[in-house]
């Protein structure tokens, strides 16, 4: 059955043709974990996940285990990186679905190490990765020593220490100065993961920010200095989104931005229709308690999109959509499964007319940036935000 026009097309070429100039773009042996969390950025897990495998990704980031049962389920292959760590009574699913959690907790070790015991797993064979938190103070060992998670992993131990993480929180700043102190304090930790006679194999530091702005290569060096491979998550960018650099960066803009400027693509874009159109007098007000009011003869389009879909409420009577290849201004407030376009100035609209919510139609685009600006917030939560219940095609 046809359903309600409301969709998202992805084009998953793009997504395969970013990874692909991100890993070549690195110019360096990091690896690249493909971020998917958060049913990848809203694009949808079972479309980005296996295009990012088929470009290459030998690594997957996912936010928590049930996240990462799925991507198994989808990707038999893929390492799994659980970056949100595991919860209570979790431990037999990551060992089950042979999934790779982050660690800070001691009672994440507990609960990894009583699920491997349960299926006899021998010395060394479940892997994980240690976050240590160099700054940000949101997750990771370190406010009280990294000490005694490091004695964890004695050699009997059923775990691996197979890499140590950190989270860099300002790489889109102008000066790189805070993600220098936060390497310095990683170096320091590092050193004293190798005093405690552990050597992890992966240094697993950095997102889109990082990556692009060319820190990949302090992060290299830092993984060289302590014989370790440098692993780097980019999220965004694999959607073809580049972070918004404080602007006293832009002044001389590394030639590794410039140049996924030119090169990455979007991979989303979010579309309705026109359920109709109606000729209204002046006078006559649209919505929810008329905060719109016709100013003349005017022509409206009612759109199949709504704040339940994620088209966010704040974007009534400030926001234009595209229908005929011209923006439409939204008028009146924005319903929760409707909304309201003025065509008044577009000539032909009618019922069945393709609405551009977020992507290109003729020579007009809006970006997911634009829908941030407008609401205040973040791409990322603007693509995080489009609802469950609208439908993910493969384009
Ligand atoms: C989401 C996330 C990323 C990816 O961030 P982007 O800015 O989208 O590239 C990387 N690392 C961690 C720990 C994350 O949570």
């Amino acid at each position: 059955m046809p359903t309600r026009p409301c969709w998202v097309e992805i084009r998953t070429r793009s997504l395969e043709d970013n990874f692909r100039f991100l890993a070549s773009h690195a110019a360096l042996h990091a690896e690249l974990l493909a971020i998917v969390k958060a049913n990848a950025y809203g694009h949808s897990l079972p479309l980005c996940a296996p295009a990012a495998v088929r470009a290459g990704a030998n690594w997957l980031g996912v936010t928590s285990v049930e996240e990462g049962v799925e991507a198994r389920a989808l990707c038999p292959e893929a390492r799994i990186l659980v970056i949100g760590g595991v919860f209570p009574g979790q431990g037999p699913a990551v060992v089950r679905h042979g999934l790779t959690a982050v660690v800070w907790e001691l009672w994440q070790l507990d609960e990894l190490e009583n699920a491997a015991h349960a299926v006899g797993a021998h010395a060394g064979s479940l892997p994980v990765h240690l976050e240590i938190d160099t700054g940000m103070s949101r997750q990771g060992a370190g406010v009280n020593g990294i000490g005694s998670v490091l004695a964890r992993f004695a050699p009997e131990s059923p775990l691996k220490l197979e890499g140590v993480m950190t989270h860099l929180f300002a790489a889109d700043e102008a000066d790189g100065r805070i993600t220098k102190v936060q390497l310095r304090r990683f170096h320091d930790d590092l050193e004293s993961v190798e005093a405690a006679g552990l050597y992890p194999d992966w240094l697993n530091v950095g997102s889109s920010a990082a990556l692009l702005a060319g820190q990949a290569g302090e992060i290299e060096a830092l993984a060289n200095r302590h014989g370790m491979k440098a692993m780097v998550r980019p999220g965004l960018a694999l959607y073809g989104l580049i972070p918004n650099y404080d602007p006293a960066f832009s002044g001389e803009e590394p030639a590794t931005l410039a140049a996924a400027r030119a090169q990455l693509q979007p991979v989303l874009s979010w579309k309705a229709a026109v359920a109709g159109v109606r000729t209204v007098e002046a006078g006559a007000v649209v919505g929810y308690n008329g905060t719109f009011v016709a100013t003349e003869t005017m022509r409206l389009a009612l759109v199949s999109a709504g704040y339940a879909d994620g088209l966010d409420r704040k974007l009534g009577n400030r926001f234009s959509l595209l229908v005929r290849g011209e923006r439409a201004p939204l008028v009146g407030r924005i319903s929760m499964d409707q909304s309201v376009l003025d065509v008044t100035d577009i000539p032909g609209v009618k019922a069945g007319d393709e609405v551009v919510i977020l992507g290109t139609q003729g020579t007009e685009t809006i970006t997911a940036f634009d829908h941030a600006e407008a609401t205040g917030t973040i791409p990322w939560e603007v693509f995080t935000r489009i609802g469950a219940r609208v439908r993910r095609v493969e384009v």
